[in-house]
C-alpha cells in the first residue's frame, strides 16, 4: 500500500519550524510496512494545497496531511480537502462538546472561531484530540483514504499512536513485524558491505541498514498473514546478522540505547564506572545518566578541560603533559588511571582530543582523539581520527567511549 505525506504550513517552508512531524510519520509508516514515495511541504495557500492534494490522491492509496487544522484564518486544510473531495463540512456534536469541555477545563474563554474546529467533512471518521481542540479526520472514498492530523507534535504523536497507527495496521492485508539489530564499533560502509547480499537478495523479510553516529541499526521487516509467522521469518535473518556482527551487536531491542546496554553489562559484572572527560566536557556522563537507575553503576564523573584540572583532579603527571601534550596516549591513560584512584570505582573511561575548529596541527590534526579505559589494574588506549565539525567529533568520541566500555 502506498502512502504519502503532506505537511501544511508556511512556517515549514520558511524554515522557522523543523518538520519533525514528517520525520515521525515516515518512520512509523516504515514500521507499518507502508511504501512511502512522496513527502511534500506546502504553505498555507488554498490553491497550492488543493493541487498538492489532487496530485497525491492520484498516486497514493493513503494521504496523510498534518497541520492547518487550527481555528485561525490561515488554517484551511480541512476546508480545502473537503472542497477537493466534493464534501460539505458539517458540525460534529461530539467534537463541539469536547471543545466546550476543553475550554471550560482550561478556563480559557472560547472565541467564535474556535467553533470552526467542530466542523468535519460529511461522512468522515472523527478522531478525538486528547491534547488540543482540533479533531483528527479520516476520510475513506473509492478505496482511498485521506487522514488529517493537527500540526502541533504534542497533539499529532499521541493521536497517531492511539488511533491512526492501529487504523493503518488494519488497512494492511498483511501483518508487518520488524526487529532492529543494533550494531556499534563497525563503520557504516563496512556494515553495509558485510550484509550487501542480504540487502540485495531479500524481499521478504527485507533488511535495511540505518546509519547513526557511531552506530548502525539494521531493521529486518517481514510481511506475513499473522505476527507469529512474521516472527518466524525474521528469526533466521536476525540470527545471521548476529553471527556476522558478533559482539558488535549490542541489542535487538528497538528501544534499547547503547548507554542502556553498557549500563546493563556493567551491572551484570558488578562494576562501577567513572568518566574523565576533556574535549567531550561531560557528554559521556550525560549519556550514562540518560539511563534511569544508573546510580548503582555510575556515581561521579570528571570534566577536566584544562591541563591544571587534569593534574589536580586526575593526578596526570606534569612531565607527561609537557612531553606528550594533553592530547596523547599517555595523558589519556593517566587520566583513566587517575579517575579510578580518585573514586571508589572499578572502571574509568577517559577522553582527550582536539575537537576543533582550532588547535589542530599537522602532527595532531583536528579530530585526533584518544580514549583510554582503565580496568583491573590494566589500562588500554585507542587512537581515533574523527571527521566532521566540533559537535560531530565530540559526539563520535562519546559513542566510541561507550563502545569501548562494552569490550
Ligand atoms: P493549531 O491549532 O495550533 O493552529 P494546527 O493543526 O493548525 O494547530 P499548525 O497551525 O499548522 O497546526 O501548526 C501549529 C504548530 O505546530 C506550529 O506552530 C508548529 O510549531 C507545529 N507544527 C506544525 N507542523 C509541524 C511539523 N510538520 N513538524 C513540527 N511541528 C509542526
Ligand atoms: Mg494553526
Amino acid at each position: 500500500m502506498v502512502v504519502e505525506l503532506i505537511s501544511v504550513g508556511t512556517e515549514l517552508l520558511l524554515g522557522n519550524t523543523v518538520n519533525t512531524n514528517a520525520c515521525f510519520l515516515a518512520e512509523k509508516c516504515a514500521i507499518l510496512g507502508l511504501s512511502l514515495y512522496y513527502q511534500t511541504s506546502v504553505g498555507d495557500n488554498e490553491q497550492r494545497l488543493a493541487e498538492t492534494i489532487q496530485t497525491a490522491q492520484k498516486r497514493s492509496d493513503v494521504v496523510i496531511l498534518s497541520g492547518g487544522l487550527g481555528p485561525t484564518q490561515d488554517d484551511l486544510t480541512k476546508e480545502v480537502v473537503a472542497n477537493v473531495m466534493g464534501k460539505t463540512l458539517i458540525e460534529d456534536e461530539h467534537t463541539k462538546e469536547r471543545i466546550n469541555d476543553y475550554f471550560t477545563k482550561s478556563q480559557i474563554t472560547i472565541t467564535e472561531n474556535n467553533w470552526k474546529q467542530a466542523f468535519v467533512p460529511e461522512g468522515a471518521i472523527v478522531v478525538d484530540n486528547e491534547n488540543g481542540t482540533a479533531p483528527g479526520v479520516i476520510m475513506e472514498e473509492n478505496g482511498k483514504t485521506v487522514i488529517l492530523l493537527p500540526g502541533p507534535p504534542n497533539e499529532l504523536i499521541p493521536m497517531f499512536m492511539n488511533d491512526i497507527y492501529p487504523y493503518l495496521n488494519k488497512l494492511q492485508p498483511e501483518t508487518i513485524y520488524s526487529k532492529m539489530v543494533k550494531v556499534c564499533g563497525v563503520g557504516e560502509s563496512t556494515a553495509e558491505t558485510m550484509i550487501k547480499d542480504l540487502i540485495d537478495n531479500q524481499t521478504n523479510p527485507t533488511v535495511a541498514p540505518y546509519a547513526k553516529v557511531g552506530e548502525v541499526h539494521i531493521r529486518v521487516t517481514a510481511r506475513a498473514k499473522d505476527e507469529e509467522e512474521a516472527k518466524k521469518m525474521i528469526k533466521p535473518v536476525v540470527k545471521e546478522l548476529k553471527a556476522r556482527f558478533g559482539k558488535n551487536v549490542y541489542s535487538t531491542d528497538e528501544n534499547e540505547t547503547l548507554e542502556e546496554a553498557v549500563i546493563k553489562l556493567l551491572e551484570k559484572n558488578e562494576l562501577k564506572v567513572t568518566t574523565a572527560e576533556s574535549c567531550t566536557g561531560g557528554m559521556l556522563a550525560a549519556r550514562l545518566v540518560n539511563v534511569p537507575g544508573v546510580s548503582e553503576v555510575f556515581r561521579e564523573g570528571f570534566v577536566t578541560y584544562s591541563n591544571k584540572a587534569k593534574r589536580k583532579i586526575l593526578s596526570v603527571q606534569k612531565s607527561t603533559l609537557k612531553k606528550y601534550g594533553a592530547v596523547s596516549e599517555k595523558t589519556a591513560k593517566e587520566m583513566a588511571k587517575g579517575g579510578v584512584f580518585a573514586t571508589d570505582t572499578d572502571v574509568c573511561v577517559a577522553i582527550t582530543g582536539i575537537a576543533g575548529p582550532d588547535g589542530g596541527t599537522e602532527e595532531k590534526p583536528v579530530g585526533l582523539v584518544y580514549i583510554a579505559c582503565y580496568i583491573d589494574d590494566k589500562v588500554t588506549v585507542r587512537e581515533f581520527n574523527f571527521k566532521g565539525n566540533r559537535s560531530k567529533i565530540r559526539e563520535q568520541s562519546v559513542v566510541k567511549a561507550l563502545t569501548l566500555l562494552r569490550e
